[in-house]
């Protein structure tokens, strides 16, 4: 459903991205594994169209989307969360409003319905300020908003960020929930989101380190120790 090869990008004239190939299929859940400074979010940031990419390939569906603009891309079926996710200062409805403004298929009330028939605690909020939300919570702001145009693919930055353990494991439930109807590629450090995925592929220096099953990162305890001293 996505398939990227040995695709190269950066800042300016600054290469951060050196050979990313990695492959999706559909209604996969794929996490990309990296440290701090990887290039997990700049990868994810040429995939939907926010940096240019240099060289290599990227399609969708088998279909080129290196020379769509992001609106197009969203039109195809891709979806993107940033890891920054939602306008505190804004109601959580308009939040998710905001993530409608991408899509003519529905109507915003009906798109909006949805989301609130997904995560029903949202619904119960709707009029308070994002920000002043739990951790838990204003990441279910952020995932609704980006699933609102319903993508086909959703593309996450780093969903665990600023999140306290507990809301770690709230945001991993709620994720899994996504499962069958969503392809999703969440790009991560923190390796507790291999629990719900299928395929994870590990970015090391701007460069695919290893892709593959879960399982067979499972049992590469070379590659687990050198990344994450565990065993
Ligand atoms: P993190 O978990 O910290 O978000 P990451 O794996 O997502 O890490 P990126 O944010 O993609 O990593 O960063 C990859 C490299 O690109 C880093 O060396 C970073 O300093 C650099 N970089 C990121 N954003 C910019 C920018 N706007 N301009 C220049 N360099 C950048």
């Amino acid at each position: 459903m996505l398939e990227v090869s040995q695709l190269t990008s950066g800042y300016g004239s600054m290469q951060v991205l050196w050979d990313i190939s990695l492959s999706v299929k559909e209604n996969e859940i794929q996490v990309v594994l990296g440290a701090n400074g990887a290039g997990k979010s700049t990868f994810l940031k040429v995939a939907i169209g926010l940096l240019p990419l240099w060289s290599g390939d990227l399609k969708m569906n088998g279909t080129n989307i290196a020379p769509l603009a992001v609106a197009e891309r969203v039109k195809h079926g891709l979806g993107y969360m940033s890891e920054q996710g939602i306008f505190p200062d804004l109601s959580v409805e308009e939040n998710l409003r905001l993530g409608s403004l991408r899509t003519k298929t529905k109507s915003v009330g009906d798109q909006i319905d949805n989301i609130y028939e997904r995560f029903p605690e949202l619904k119960e909020r709707r009029k308070s300020l994002a920000g002043g939300l739990s951790g838990g919570q204003r990441k279910l702001v952020g995932i609704g908003r980006a699933l609102i145009s319903e993508p086909k693919i959703l593309l996450m930055d780093e969903p665990s960020s600023g999140l306290s353990p507990r809301y770690v494991n709230e945001v991993i439930e709620r994720l899994a929930e996504l499962r069958g109807g969503i392809t999703l590629v969440i790009a991560e450090q923190n390796i507790s989101f291999l629990s719900i995925a299928d395929t994870v592929s590990v970015i090391e220096g701007g460069k695919t380190r290893f892709t593959g099953s879960v399982s067979d990162f499972n049992n590469n305890d070379t590659l687990k120790e050198a990344f994450f001293g565990i065993e």
